[in-house]
Parts: C-alpha cells; sequence; structure tokens
C-alpha cells in the first residue's frame, strides 16, 4: 500500500483563501478588520523570522497586524503593562507574545495576562484548562494541535471511535492534540520519553501523532497497515548535498511509513503551513465572537 499524502500547504492555502473571504466581509458588512498583536522581545533571529512570517500571512488574509518590539532588557512589569494595554484595545482581536522569552522574565506570569478572549495562541491557564474539561471549550485551541483537526478533517479522516496514539505531552503540542481528539471522541494513549514497548503501543493506532523532536524515530513497522500518521516533528539532520548544509525531517521515517500508512504528512509541506493558517483563523475567531457572531 502507498499512503494517500496529506498535502498540507495546499490545504493551509485553501484555509487562508477562505479567511480572506470572511475578512472582506466583515469589513463590508460591519465595517471592521481583525487586528494581531506580536510581542516581540530581543533579537533573536528565529523569532524574528517567525513574527515576520505571520505578519505577512496577517497582510495576505486582510488581518492588521500590530507589532510591539521591545529590547532584550525589558522588565517582566514593563512587558505585562504592554500586554495590558493591548488587552485594553478594541482594534486588537489578537495577542500573541513570541516565545521563548529572555530568562529574566517569567514566561508563564507573561501569558496569563493576556486577555483569554484574545489568546490567539491558546497559551493562557484558563482556555487550556477548559480544553482539559469535559464539556467545555476553550475560547481558543492553540494553533499546531488545532491545524492537525483541520488536516484530519479536511482529509475526511473519522475521528470518533478511533484508536488515537499522541507521541510526545509538550503544553504546546502532544497534550492539546491529545485533549482536542478526546473532545472528538478518540479512545486516545499519550506517550512520552518513560513509555516502554512504543512500537507495539503504536500499532494499535488508527490514528497516529508524531511530536517529538527525534529526527524519523517512527519506523515503518511501527505503523498499523492504513493507519492516518501526522508527523508534527521538525528536525534539521546534515546533508553536505543541500546548500544550507542541512535538510528536514520528521520525526517519522517517510519512505517506509509511507508504505505502510493510508494517510500521511510530509515534513516540510504539512502540518507546519497549518500552524500560521490557525493563528489567522484564531484571530478572525476573535473579532467574530467580539460582534457576537459566533459563540
Ligand atoms: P518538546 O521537546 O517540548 O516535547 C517533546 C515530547 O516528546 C516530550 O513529551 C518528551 O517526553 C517526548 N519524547 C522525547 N523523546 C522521546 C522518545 N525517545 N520517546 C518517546 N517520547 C519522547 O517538543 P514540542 O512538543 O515543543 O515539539 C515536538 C516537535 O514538534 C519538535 O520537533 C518541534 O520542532 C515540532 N513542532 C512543530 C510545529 C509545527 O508548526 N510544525 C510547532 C511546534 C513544534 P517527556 O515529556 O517524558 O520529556
Amino acid at each position: 500500500m502507498t499512503a494517500q499524502i496529506i498535502d498540507g500547504k495546499a490545504i493551509a492555502a485553501k484555509i487562508r483563501g477562505e479567511i480572506a473571504q470572511e475578512v472582506a466581509k466583515l469589513k463590508e458588512e460591519h465595517g471592521v478588520v481583525p487586528g494581531l498583536a506580536a510581542v516581540l522581545v530581543g533579537e533573536r533571529k528565529d523569532s524574528q523570522t517567525y513574527v515576520r512570517m505571520k505578519k505577512k500571512a496577517c497582510a495576505e488574509v486582510g488581518i492588521k497586524s500590530i507589532g510591539v518590539d521591545l529590547p532584550e532588557s525589558v522588565s517582566q512589569e514593563e512587558l505585562i503593562a504592554r500586554v495590558r494595554e493591548l488587552n485594553a484595545d478594541p482594534e486588537v482581536d489578537g495577542i500573541l507574545v513570541q516565545l521563548p522569552l529572555p530568562d529574566h522574565i517569567n514566561e508563564e506570569a507573561v501569558l496569563a495576562e493576556i486577555d483569554i478572549t484574545k489568546d490567539v495562541d491558546g497559551f493562557h491557564p484558563i482556555n487550556i484548562g477548559r480544553l482539559s474539561m469535559k464539556g467545555r471549550k476553550p475560547l481558543f485551541a492553540p494553533c499546531t494541535p488545532r491545524g492537525v483537526i483541520e488536516l484530519l478533517d479536511r482529509t475526511g479522516i473519522e475521528i470518533e471511535g478511533k484508536n488515537a496514539v499522541i507521541l510526545g505531552r509538550s503544553n504546546i503540542v502532544g497534550l492539546p492534540v491529545s485533549m482536542l481528539l478526546l473532545h472528538r471522541n478518540a479512545t486516545i494513549t499519550i506517550c512520552h520519553s518513560r513509555t516502554k514497548n512504543l512500537p507495539e503501543v503504536t500499532r494499535r493506532a488508527d490514528i497516529l501523532v508524531a511530536a517529538i523532536g527525534r529526527a524519523e524515530m517512527v519506523r515503518g513497522d511501527w505503523i498499523k497497515p492504513g493507519a492516518a500518521v501526522i508527523d508534527v516533528g521538525v528536525n534539521a539532520v546534515d546533508d553536505p548535498s543541500k546548500k544550507k548544509g542541512y535538510r528536514l525531517v520528521g520525526d517519522v521515517k517517510f519512505d517506509e511509513a509511507k508504505e505502510v500508512a493510508g494517510y500521511i504528512t510530509p515534513v516540510p509541506g504539512g502540518v507546519g503551513p497549518m500552524t500560521i493558517a490557525m493563528l489567522l483563523k484564531n484571530t478572525l475567531d476573535g473579532r467574530k465572537r467580539r460582534l457576537g457572531l459566533i459563540e
């Protein structure tokens, strides 16, 4: 069997197109434009790149982006004061604080200051708490996990009643993906670095989500024939044949896995493009909620 490749790039482009249409409609019918504030502290090159990509993506769909750049030396009090200003700003529907923050700042204390109705990254403890409760829904689900669910849905993969195995339990990916799958009535197994007999566990998965950050650790014979494999991992491995000297691979050994799985996401071009698309969707949802158009 050769798996159907889930084209995250194409799915994300379609979603961005849908968002652009909705943004245009909001402007026409309500005279408003959704706004996303990106707070960047310091001069880390990777963080600067992520924020630049997010601003560009906003511009492409007509969302206004508001940049707040602060020096590495900013105090926690000053940073929190800026977050509070954004909380009060009626033009801002989403606030993202680019992580990691410098060591002298307590990230959790800052994230907890974001108004939960503007918490488009979905990392506020109340949103995470709601995500983990039966019968409750967060205002925003974290972007990468929401992207994983969207990929499954848009590929027509049923979730309810399926055995889903999630590799990784981080607050950013593994845990929230698990909770979202549980909300959708999958039976979940969460694995981590102390899990015994990993291949035995993964072979029971109808849906396998890999988010461990270990290059190509999941082999073909770890996979149940026909399973849906969603590879969140992004790992750089040395490759002298490339100009940059490296290439990106997932947590799954793609060439082996695609011969066994029913569906599989490539790396790059699978989950990655969905993360920013979901950030835009969360920002749009923020404005729609303030307008009373959604719950
Ligand atoms: P973390 O390092 O925070 O978490 C890794 C998780 O994997 C932990 O729960 C850890 O277990 C578990 N783990 C590590 N090694 C093993 C192992 N050998 N066997 C079983 N479990 C293991 O990573 P993140 O969740 O932040 O990210 C995971 C991957 O996803 C990374 O490659 C990252 O780059 C990528 N990523 C991709 C995104 C995208 O947009 N595509 C967005 C975010 C992340 P334990 O808890 O016991 O330590």
